[in-house]
């Protein structure tokens, strides 16, 4: 029998072994760095109180996808029974100059009226004057600028990308643009009021599934379904090493508690970064060890946040926070995704402050105690909380949150040309595939490369998922 070592216990990861069990004789084993399965999308139970990294939504156009979630956790009432899928309905919006805005930004009284007159003349003559002179779209400013005008882009978009990708949009490329936001802009929202469309732009769509105990209920489920079909998950294992030859994995190098040893196998499939993988590996052409080692990444903090409950807690599942007088760039609600998270929901609200940084920047480095206290003193003056309300709170830490798309980036094909090279490797996942891939399409880079094996066919199927024209907002 053929043994297939998978590494990460993320979606990807744990969808590769599933999809193994499922469909194949071939034995998979996993290997996971961490005590826990879910990766990113993992749930982390402090104290009672369930936290959602980051507030994931289970959204997916395939179909595959979206039965695989109901199979392992089907829609019924959640207070009948725990193994429930939810359907929600996105509840989310923008706080900019400390009031509430619509998100997607819309043209409703209320935004006019949050805006102010002056304000709002001002945005229409800059849209009026972005139709008339359109930039040539070098960067994302351009991108932007072209779509909202100069006024609307400087209020609701130069802030937050900044915030979130710790850089202007003039030094990001217009393609990011291309991505994120396509099909929306300011004359389709306009649309939208006159002629409401069921046509999907991501940005709009109202509901979602979501697991009744958060994200991590689901990995832990399908991990646990691995385990009854024979499959196994090595967890405090880590991938330091990868040796390969004559166009072959044959080893890797791994490090557990008795110290490192190599594991063999047939099939070795990844889902760690992409940078650590080829720093770890032998006879690496010097160009690609050094597009590699230059990928950028943003980095992810979390703040969970027990208050007391009370009478004006707002309706939001999440809010985009775009005041430039703050750091804090997003505040979850974990009531409003499921009261389930919560261990007292009826006098307590659970909230997630979510700052987007760098490993090692001034952020990162301060201690709990002092990042936690700043992140309170931000809610207090977003006027969001009382002090004397603080029940408790804790701070996470999210290394590699999000793999991005500069410096080094532009010339990726020739890693990924490498990398193919290599015949029984394959590269899965968000980081795995340093694509800014959500759940589904991490799970679907997993499926693909099952299917591959089985079927002998082209990796380029696997690096194909989410490069479709069919837009999906991006997390
Ligand atoms: C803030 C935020 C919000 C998001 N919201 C959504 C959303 O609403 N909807 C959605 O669909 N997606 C969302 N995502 C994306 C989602 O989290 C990812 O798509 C998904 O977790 C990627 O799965 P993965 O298995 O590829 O990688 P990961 O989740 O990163 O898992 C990789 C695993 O590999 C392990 N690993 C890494 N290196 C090694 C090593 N050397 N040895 C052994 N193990 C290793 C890690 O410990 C980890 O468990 C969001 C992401 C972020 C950051």
């Amino acid at each position: 029998m053929r043994t297939a070592i998978i590494v990460g216990a993320g979606p990807a990861g744990l969808t590769a072994a599933y999809k193994f069990l499922k469909t194949t004789d071939i034995h998979p084993i996993i290997i996971e760095a961490s005590g826990c399965v879910g990766g990113i999308s993992q749930t982390v139970n402090y104290k009672g109180n369930r936290m959602d990294l980051g507030g994931h939504r289970f959204f997916s156009k395939d179909g595959t996808i979206v039965k695989m979630w109901t199979d392992l956790l089907p829609v019924c009432d959640p207070e009948k029974d725990d193994k429930a899928m939810m359907i929600r309905t996105r509840v989310s919006r923008i706080l900019y100059l400390r009031k509430f805005f619509a998100y997607p930004i819309s043209i409703k009284p209320e935004t006019f009226f949050n805006m102010g007159l002056y304000r709002t003349l001002r945005v229409g003559i800059s849209y009026i004057s972005s139709i008339l002179l359109k930039r040539n779209e070098k960067s994302l400013e351009d991108f932007m600028v072209n779509r909202f005008g100069t006024y609307l882009y400087k209020m609701f978009f130069e802030n937050y990308t900044e915030k979130v990708w710790g850089k202007n949009p003039k030094e990001i490329s217009a393609s990011w643009g291309v991505q994120r936001v396509k099909g929306l802009s300011l004359s389709k929202a306009l649309l939208h009021i006159i002629k409401p469309s069921k046509a999907i732009e991501t940005s709009l769509i109202e509901q979602f599934l979501y697991p009744k105990l958060g994200p991590g209920q689901l990995w832990e489920t399908m991990a646990a379904e691995i385990i009854k079909m024979g499959g196994e998950i090595r967890y405090n294992t880590e991938v330091m090493g990868v040796t390969q030859q004559d166009d072959q994995v044959s080893s890797l190098i791994i490090r557990e508690a008795q110290g490192d040893r190599l594991m063999i196998g047939d099939i070795f499939i990844s889902s760690m970064p992409i940078k650590d993988l080829i720093l770890g590996m032998n006879d690496v052409p010097l160009t690609v060890r050094n597009i590699a080692a230059e990928l950028p990444y943003r980095d992810f903090m979390t703040v969970g946040l027990l208050v007391k409950k009370t009478p004006s807690m707002l309706p939001d599942c999440w809010i985009y926070i775009q005041d430039d007088d703050v750091k804090i760039g997003r505040l979850q609600i974990f009531n409003n995704w499921s009261p389930y998270l919560v261990q007292d929901p009826v006098n307590t609200v659970w909230l997630g402050l979510e700052y987007f940084c760098s490993e090692g920047d001034d952020l990162w480095q301060m201690s709990d105690e002092v990042f936690i206290a700043f992140a309170i003193e931000e809610l207090i003056k977003l006027n969001m909380i009382a002090k004397e309300d603080v029940l408790d709170s804790v701070r996470l830490k999210v290394k590699k949150a999000y793999p991005a798309y500069f410096g080094t980036y532009e010339q990726f094909d020739q890693v990924k040309y490498f990398l193919n090279g290599i015949n029984n490797l394959y590269c899965i996942g968000r980081n795995g595939q340093h694509r800014y891939n959500n759940m589904d399409h991490s799970m679907l880079t997993a499926i693909k490369t099952v299917e591959l094996i089985k079927n002998n066919g082209d990796k380029s199927t696997i690096w194909d998922v989410n490069t479709e024209d069919v837009y999906h907002e991006k997390c």
